[in-house]
């Protein structure tokens, strides 16, 4: 019979949640989806004077955003808490006991110390293989002051709690031969280790710290990131599915997750493809959930106004979704469908003079009040324009873009003039052409 996989994340809130705890986390969670094992959420505390309240509540709610909830652990409970090390000294003081009993400890200076095997530990690692330590020197396991130390009360969880894989970050391998003179001591058999490569700051050797660029989840939540392009960015950060397809639901991640995918070698942080996964993630997102997370950003920068007529913002909806690269953005890029009083791109301005932009305008202006306001009616009169006056389509189209929105980017021309009406195009039109196209302050 399969053992059936309990994993664990065992962050120390000591600081901001960051990216390299959450993708720990996230092999952990995806590890147990695959499995349908158990995925347990630890609070590493017992250093209460490097807790903070306020980094457990990121890392909660980060954790929540992320999606990725924990079967047991706080707030949900289960058979193998508490789940705060902070309220686990009587298990602590009944597992040194049975050290004393084994005759495993001794003190010195006040301090507790752990006799070593003085044999080679193997670490049973399923990334880097079977990895050779020796563990030359006892070590503490309660300090003088009565606290216990961190790899004392990591193992003697891990063992509570029926862990049958560690997967942790790579910067804990080294204490890994503790741990397993730990487990000998209890004569209880380790589980299986994945330690996982770090993450890479962009540039240069080092590790990806907290205080580097694009490292707390949180500035992913504010920005309003999808929470499922993170979660797809990170997966591939130190994992490779087999295909080469690198924008994956949470779902087809699940399916084909594996530790065996997990590459030894260091990932290297690349916020430009972060962002185009996310940028990936919007187009796909259905309508109405396009829609719903649409509103939740217009409402969280206190953009009221735009939801005076339903129906309009569902069409403007409707018609940016392919070309809107992030939610953070999307205020903006929509802001000239709900006013007539815009500002003008002085840079895109410039390029728009080089078609003669009033001609071209006033060539149009009669057409457009005339014909059926529709995006393909418009765009078989603007072609037909085109081809009688022998002037290039771009220019008309450029030209009309620029005037009714201010920019040189945005959603499809013919789309957009359809959606904002005539009344509006037409009004827009004329207020271009009362500007003083050699002025540079517009
Ligand atoms: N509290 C440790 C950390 O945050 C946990 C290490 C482990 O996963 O074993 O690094």
């Amino acid at each position: 019979m399969m053992t059936h996989v309990r994993v664990r994340f065992a962050p120390s809130p000591t600081g901001y949640f960051h990216i390299g705890g959450a993708r720990t986390a996230l092999f952990n969670w995806l590890y147990a989806k695959h499995t349908g094992g158990t995925f347990v959420l630890r609070i590493e505390d017992s250093d209460a004077e490097r807790n903070t309240k306020e980094s457990l509540k990121s890392l909660l709610t980060d954790l929540k955003w992320m999606g990725l909830t924990w079967d047991e652990g706080p707030e949900v409970g289960g058979n193998y808490g508490p789940y705060y090390q902070s309220e686990r000294s009587e298990i602590y003081q009944t597992c040194l006991e049975a050290l004393r009993q084994r005759d495993r400890v001794y003190e010195k200076e006040g301090a507790i110390w752990l006799k070593v095997s003085g044999q080679m530990q193997v670490i049973d690692d399923v990334i880097h293989g079977p990895v050779h330590r020796f563990e030359g020197k006892d070590f503490v396991i309660y300090r003088s002051n009565g606290t216990p130390v961190f790899h004392f009360v990591n193992v003697v969880d891990d063992i509570a709690m029926k862990i049958t894989h560690v997967i942790r970050g790579e910067d804990h391998l080294s204490n890994t031969s503790k741990h397993l003179e730990l487990y000998k001591a209890w004569d209880v058999p380790a589980p299986k280790f994945a330690h996982i490569p770090l993450i890479l700051k962009t540039e240069g050797s080092g590790k990806m710290s907290k205080r580097d660029q694009g490292s707390l989840v949180e500035m992913y939540r504010d920005k309003f990131f999808l929470p499922d392009a993170l979660v797809n960015y990170l997966a591939l950060l130190g994992w490779s599915p087999k295909s080469d397809k690198d924008i994956l639901s949470v779902k087809e991640i699940i399916n084909v997750f594996d530790l065996s995918g997990i590459n030894k070698t260091h990932a290297r942080f690349d916020e430009k493809k972060l962002n185009f996964t996310n940028a990936e993630h919007l187009k796909h997102l259905p309508k109405e959930e396009f829609y719903t997370r649409s509103l939740h950003v217009l409402k969280a920068t206190r953009c009221e106004r735009f939801f005076e007529d339903d129906a309009y913002l569902r069409q403007v909806l409707s018609i940016v979704q392919e070309k809107l690269r992030s939610f953070e953005s999307l205020p903006h890029f929509i802001a000239f469908f709900f006013s007539n009083d815009f500002e003008y791109d002085v840079q895109e301005m410039r390029k728009i003079c080089k078609y003669s932009p009033k001609e071209r305008l006033v060539e149009i202006t009669d057409l457009l009040s005339n014909i059926p306001f529709e995006p393909t009616a418009i765009e078989s009169a603007l072609k037909a324009v085109s081809i009688q006056r022998q002037v290039p389509l771009g220019h008309y189209v450029h030209t009309l873009r620029f005037a009714v929105s201010g920019r040189g980017v945005g959603p499809g021309l013919y789309a957009m003039l359809a959606v904002l009406g005539r009344a509006s195009v037409l009004e827009r039109i004329r207020r271009f052409l009362t500007l003083d196209l050699n002025s540079s302050a517009l």
